[in-house]
């Protein structure tokens, strides 16, 4: 089957938009990512999948742990930073929580330790237990037919 037929598809599943975000050595890295969901109440669970080719694998099998901030509406240029939308590197000021970087501003930030992974296909899927959680008011960056929307 065709890669963007499938790909048309599975964008007219309307999301939010996320910043994966970890740290090696005291260094942050981010990437945006849209394939986040819950998975459990109790333990509580969460799942992200990342690209075999994003470093971000890398980055979260050497650290454990990982950090989810769900994007406000007005958080568009930080998702472009961190899909590499944008091409001049831009320095980002990340609050630190439970010693992992999150974006300020963010709706919400998550912070987890891997809790287990399973590659399947080209992808791994990580399932986060949550340690930690941060909650601001506001409206959501949404992504719909690869494109962003603000739904308010
Ligand atoms: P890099 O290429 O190292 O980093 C990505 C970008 O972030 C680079 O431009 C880099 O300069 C910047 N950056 C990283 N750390 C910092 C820092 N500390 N300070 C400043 N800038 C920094 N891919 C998936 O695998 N899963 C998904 O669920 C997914 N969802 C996506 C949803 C959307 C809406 C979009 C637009 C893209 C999505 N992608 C997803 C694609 C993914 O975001 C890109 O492929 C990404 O560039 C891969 O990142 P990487 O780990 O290789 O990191
Ligand atoms: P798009 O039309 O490629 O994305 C629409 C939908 O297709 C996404 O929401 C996602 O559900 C799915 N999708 C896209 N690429 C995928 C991949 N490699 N693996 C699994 N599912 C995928 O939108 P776009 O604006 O062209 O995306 C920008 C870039 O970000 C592209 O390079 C795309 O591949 C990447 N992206 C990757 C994922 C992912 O890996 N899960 C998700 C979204 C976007």
């Amino acid at each position: 089957m065709d890669d963007r037929k499938f790909r048309n598809a599975m964008g007219k599943f309307a999301t939010g938009v996320t910043i994966i975000t970890t740290s090696v050595n005291n260094e942050a890295h981010g990437m945006t990512a849209n394939a986040f969901m819950s998975v459990s109440l109790s333990p509580k669970l969460v799942l992200i999948s990342i690209g075999e080719k994003a470093k971000m694998n890398e980055y979260i099998k050497e650290s454990g742990k990982f950090a989810v901030s769900i994007l406000s509406e007005d958080q568009q240029e930080m998702s472009m930073i961190f899909a590499g939308q944008i091409k001049e590197k831009r320095d980002v000021d990340f609050k630190w929580m439970n010693e992992l970087p999150v974006i300020d501003g963010a709706l919400v930030n998550l912070t987890c330790n891997v809790h287990n992974s399973h590659v399947e296909g080209d992808h791994t899927l990580y399932i986060g237990e949550v340690t930690d959680i941060s909650l601001n008011d506001g409206n959501p960056l949404s992504f719909f037919e690869g494109q962003y929307k603000n739904i308010s």
